[in-house]
């Protein structure tokens, strides 16, 4: 071989070499972007109101939960007449186990106000609820009010959370219910919501998001949930798009529903069939190792809240380990005899 050809083959020899250290740095430095650029949900520096938390078993502590595992600033409104005896258990240390995140930190809140989403306005407040025992000593709890001191106190906010609903005349089915017990469902469990979004949305950074509560009776029938329950549901999905339409428009921030699967929370508890809800779902549904945990619905809450999910508006998620889908309960004796 002759001396130039030699120098040419060591230096192409040399090429292949540089450029195989090349490649490999290559794929390394795409290894590790891989590795960092992991899907976080990243919600630090955003500050979020959640509204229905008054123990720590229901959808609104989980998602609180989520949202303060990703980074999120939690300030809570909870209702007033729930409002004592969450206070002095949080005090006394109840919910501690319950507030451990996951890097061995406590879940703090940064204010709690006192809360009715019934009403919007001290004008809307009638006479026996505004002498009622279980709201003295609070005040600035309509929604108003609540938006307002939020405002004052932390100026703008990212992500707004309905996590409430009251039917008095649940356990009635719909034949039986007083137009009274219908509209308190509707007023309590949708308008509520509307109304939250209306004095809330003007304090919202543009790129934020809303989420409420919402159930399969909506779009099914299911017996034992009444009183005006399953309109108030329907009436809260289709809200949800029409505010995602106007609150888009107006403000820059998305609208959804989380439609969760049976939890034994309080108010379920007080429906009274949950149990049933619980075992039938475990047993039918596609999902049917666990039942659905609460932080499912927080995690998925945190997901919809985050820039993850900037083009997701309108929509109502079922988060319910697929019941939903099924037609036909595999349980019905008729079809597993
Ligand atoms: P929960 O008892 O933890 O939450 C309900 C909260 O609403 C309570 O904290 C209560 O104090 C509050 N509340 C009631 N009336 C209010 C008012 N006027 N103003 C402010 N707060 C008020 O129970 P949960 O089951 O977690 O309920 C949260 C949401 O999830 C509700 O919208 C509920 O319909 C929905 N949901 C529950 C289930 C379930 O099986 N538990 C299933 C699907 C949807």
């Amino acid at each position: 071989m002759s001396a130039a050809l030699a120098n040419q083959s060591a230096s192409l020899a040399g090429a292949r070499v540089s450029n195989r250290r090349a490649t490999r740095a290559a794929s390394a430095r795409g290894r590790a972007v891989r590795v960092n650029a992991g899907l976080n949900i990243d919600l630090k520096g955003k500050k979020a109101f959640v509204a229905g938390v008054a123990d720590d078993n229901g959808f609104g502590w989980a998602i609180s939960k989520a949202l303060s595992e990703a980074g999120a600033e939690v300030i809570l409104g909870t209702w007033v007449p729930a409002l004592n005896i969450f206070e002095t258990s949080y005090r006394r240390g109840k919910f501690d186990e319950s507030r451990k995140l996951s890097d061995g930190s406590m879940m703090e809140f940064s204010k709690i106000y006192p809360m009715d989403a019934v009403f919007c306005t001290p004008d809307d407040v009638p006479e026996d609820i505004a002498t009622n025992k279980r709201y003295a000593g609070n005040e600035k709890w309509t929604v108003t009010e609540v938006a307002k001191c939020v405002e004052e106190d932390f100026g703008k906010i990212d992500i707004l959370v309905h996590s409430l609903a009251n039917g008095p005349e649940v356990a009635k089915p719909l034949l039986e219910t007083s137009r009274k017990g219908y509209l308190a469902a509707v007023s309590a469990s949708s308008y509520s919501n509307v109304s939250m979004i209306q004095h809330f949305g003007p304090l919202m950074n543009k790129g934020g998001a809303c989420i409420s509560l919402t159930y399969l009776a909506s779009e099914r029938v299911i017996p034992g949930y009444g009183g005006g329950m399953s309109s108030a549901k329907a009436a809260l999905e289709s809200d949800t798009r029409v505010l995602a339409y106007e609150a888009g428009r107006k403000w820059g921030i998305r609208v959804n529903t989380i439609s969760a699967g049976p939890l034994g929370s309080r108010a379920a508890k007080a429906i009274g069939f949950i149990d049933k809800m619980i075992n039938y779902s475990l047993t039918n549904a596609p999902l049917n190792e666990k039942p659905l945990e609460a932080i499912e619905i927080g995690n998925t809450a945190a997901f919809l809240c985050s820039p993850l999910a900037s083009a997701i508006t309108g929509e109502t998620i079922h988060v319910d380990n697929g019941l939903a889908h099924m037609g036909l309960a595999e349980s019905a004796p008729e079809i597993s005899q």
